[in-house]
């Protein structure tokens, strides 16, 4: 079925109907990375956080070096993303709670991958190590490891649980090399494989994410992929660590993803949900996001409501202005967020909280002759 406002494949050029160059990037971007990364998830990551950095650089980029721009960003993260989740998924077997068969591996692989957990491993402090082999190696059973260090069980698994989390990032860094550029980065990045959601407020994980890029890049591999709405056409997410963005992000693109939205309109709303997420977490620190189908007699679509009890923003006109960001210019914030939706609708209410509410429909010129056609 010809979508005929659906945006030429092959045409990077082109103006979207609304005219935003970067929208009109969004298939260019997606090429660059479909062409070198396999895993159509970490595909539709790696296009939206192109998306939402190309945004955040619209002021320092000038429009006709934009497609350049996102060409180069789009690059560098499949490099610096892509490879290491790759890797972090063939490592499975030590680097998760769960321990599947580790898939068959050339030689060559495995003795570089040999180094990098080794390396990992020596960041781990000497108690640490020991009894993390003595479990993973030896198979002593945390019963075991317990009676014969004067502990609990339970201790032992907790133990167990945060050293994993320690070398989940370790094993990350080894992979990437290169220094941490800052001291709160290798902490930051511990919390967040963990999922301590303590440890994560305390350290202001979410604001760290978006001053550096490296942090950045590691932890798309670091959070888990979550699975899939379980009531078809809606989902909520509870949204209070940076780990819920990624899930909101991914339940709400599968559920737009139903109501038969393109590739581009899916990392627009993707991107979009992302957004305001992001702002609950850093602004609210708890909150939800609802996302579910429309359909309607003259159009289809999804909603997206996102509720939190937190501070309430106190100028709104201001906080909706292009570039405006509490995150010290960084991240797309409202503005962002409403320029890649179809319907945009804040309320808020200092010391009680803020709902947005966004829609996005399916192509408009559309949406009547392929309602019922049989998509
Ligand atoms: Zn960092």
């Amino acid at each position: 079925m010809a979508d005929p406002s659906e945006i030429p494949d092959g045409s990077p050029g082109t103006l979207p109907a609304d005219g935003d160059p970067i929208v009109g990037l969004i298939p260019l971007i997606r090429r660059v990375i479909a062409a070198r990364v396999r895993d159509a998830q970490t595909v539709d990551d790696l296009v939206q956080e192109t998306l939402a950095r190309v945004m955040a650089a619209r002021d320092r980029v000038e429009n006709n070096s934009l497609a350049p721009y996102a060409v180069v960003t789009a690059r560098n993260l499949v490099t610096s993303t892509g490879q290491v989740h790759q890797r972090a998924r063939q490592n499975a077997h030590l680097l998760v709670d769960e321990t599947p068969h580790p898939p068959p591996d050339e030689r060559l692989l495995r003795r570089e991958e040999t180094s990098l957990v080794g390396a990992a491993l020596a960041r781990l402090a000497p108690a640490e190590r020991e009894v993390l082999l003595a479990h993973e190696v030896e198979g002593r059973s945390t019963a075991d490891l317990a009676a014969s260090r004067g502990s609990s069980p339970g201790a032992i698994a907790a133990q167990l649980k945060r050293t994993r989390a320690k070398l989940r990032a370790e094993y990350l860094l080894a992979h990437q090399g290169g220094d941490l550029p800052t001291d709160r980065c290798r902490p930051v990045l511990y919390a967040l494989s963990s999922g301590d959601r303590r440890r994560q407020r305390e350290l202001d994980t979410a604001g760290h994410l978006l001053e550096c890029d490296t942090c950045l890049d590691l932890s798309v591999a670091l959070f888990d992929r979550r699975p899939l709405p379980e009531t078809p056409g809606e989902a909520t997410v509870r949204v209070s660590v940076d780990s819920d963005v990624v899930t909101a992000r991914h339940q709400g693109r599968a559920i737009a993803a139903m109501a038969g939205f393109n590739a581009t309109e899916l990392t627009m709303i993707a991107t979009a949900i992302s957004e305001i997420a992001r702002n609950i977490v850093k602004f609210a620190q708890r909150g939800e996001i609802e996302v579910r189908i429309v359909d309607e007699a003259d159009r289809i679509g999804v909603t997206v409501v996102a509720r939190d009890a937190g501070p309430g923003i106190r100028n709104l006109s201001q906080a909706m202005q292009d570039g405006f960001s509490t995150y010290r210019g960084l991240g797309l914030g409202l503005g962002g967020a409403r320029r890649l939706m179809d319907q945009f609708e804040i309320a808020s209410e200092v010391g009680v909280g803020t709902t947005v509410t966004m829609a996005k429909w399916r192509s408009q010129s559309a949406g009547l002759e392929n309602k019922g056609a049989g998509r």
